[in-house]
């Protein structure tokens, strides 16, 4: 049987927590990591109607995109909507994970398919590109004990660079240090100076393991000070963007106004809202955002994109974008709905991989709260 937190973690290599956006409240939602999954939901909301369907479904463990509890519970009151459905998950031994900014930001995640669906190639990140914190550690260690401590620090995920692993560098020089008579020297002897041929070991890590690798380096290392240099570095993080902006791939391009309708059949709307101060202009480049992007509309402009397709959009940043030149297209949030076939796929890829024996199920309710008529 395979536990929730094997799911996840096995996500969490493509789309690791990092990548979130500061506050986001990603992660585990409700329930217990390591229970035992028998049958997944993938959806894009949790809402009272999606815990009656994982119910009807037999459901035991719910992958969301958009976390459950955007705001924390001050009392559990049972008659309010929200806690109710709480009530009913604890009830129903179901856990409920949300993978919201990190999904978003991740390379080939949420923003690849929605340009895809758009029929974007060539595709760039929209906002700058961002970088995964990254640390270089220096440790001193007497020659005899290095190839432990090496070998300690790749096991705790260090030295890790694209398809290579468990990289280091070492230097080898002499250590002097004089012990005091309290202190229990692990070579020397206390009121002497000693002087160690030891080898000075260079490792990198991202900060999201930078305390299990120290944590490994103080249980490899025999001495009682440990001595070693931790430092950030940059330009050999994992790198990522929100959003993405790429050129229409169309042999004759469509006019605002004819993508604005493809948009609307792609993404198998009723209705989307465009803003457009010239609808027979020709479309060549698009950028677009899942979410509420609104804000960034300057950042498409820049990009040079003539539409900008995102979620969410007021009445007066609608007023700024017109008066800007640029055009945008407002699907609506929901449009976003097009993870749950593509989360659906990299699920049954490494179901496959990994031989989970779980079945999976991808929700089939909408959850769009607005209505056209
Ligand atoms: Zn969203």
């Amino acid at each position: 049987m395979v536990k929730v937190k094997e799911i996840v973690a096995r996500f969490e290599e493509f789309a690791p927590k990092w990548m979130a956006e500061p506050g986001d409240p990603i992660g585990l939602q409700l329930g217990d990591l390591n229970r035992e999954v028998k049958k997944m939901m993938i959806t894009l909301d949790v809402r009272p109607e999606t815990v009656q369907e994982a119910l009807e479904n037999g459901i035991d463990f719910i992958f969301a995109h958009h976390p459950a509890m955007f705001v924390p519970v001050k009392k559990f009151d049972l008659s309010e909507p929200q806690n109710k459905m709480y009530a009913e998950l604890i009830k129903n031994d179901i856990t409920v994970y949300a993978a919201h900014t990190n999904l978003d930001n991740a390379n080939g995640g949420m923003n690849d398919w929605l340009a895809e669906e758009l029929n974007l190639v060539d595709c760039q990140a929209l906002l700058p590109i961002r970088e995964e914190e990254m640390y270089k550690l220096a440790v001193y260690v007497p020659k005899q004990q290095a190839a432990q401590l090496r070998q300690a620090l790749a096991d705790a995920g260090a030295g890790r660079l694209g398809q290579y692993s468990a990289c280091s560098f070492s230097q080898t020089g002499t250590g002097r240090f004089s012990a005091s008579d309290a202190a229990q020297p692990f070579i020397g002897q206390a009121g002497q100076v000693s002087a160690v041929e030891e080898e000075k070991v260079e490792v990198v890590c991202p900060k999201s393991l930078k305390n299990q690798v120290l944590a490994a380096m103080y249980a490899n290392h025999p001495y009682e000070e440990v001595v070693f240099d931790l430092y950030q570095i940059e330009g050999l993080g994992q790198k990522y963007g929100m959003g993405r902006v790429g050129k229409v791939a169309f042999e004759n391009p469509l006019t605002v106004l004819e993508y604005a309708k493809y948009c609307k059949e792609v993404l198998g709307l009723q209705g989307l809202r465009l803003i457009s101060a010239d609808l027979d202009k020709k479309v060549n480049t698009v950028a677009v955002l899942g979410g509420s992007g609104a804000k960034f509309y300057s950042n498409a402009l820049l990009k040079g994109a003539d539409i900008y397709v995102t979620g969410d959009v007021s009445y007066h940043v609608g007023h700024d974008i017109l008066a800007s030149g640029l055009s945008v297209i407002d699907p609506g949030h929901h449009f976003e709905k097009v993870c749950k076939e593509r989360l659906t796929q990299k699920f049954s890829q490494w179901k496959q991989q990994e031989a989970w024996d779980i079945e999976l199920y991808t929700s089939t309710l909408n959850t769009d709260p607005f209505r056209f008529v």
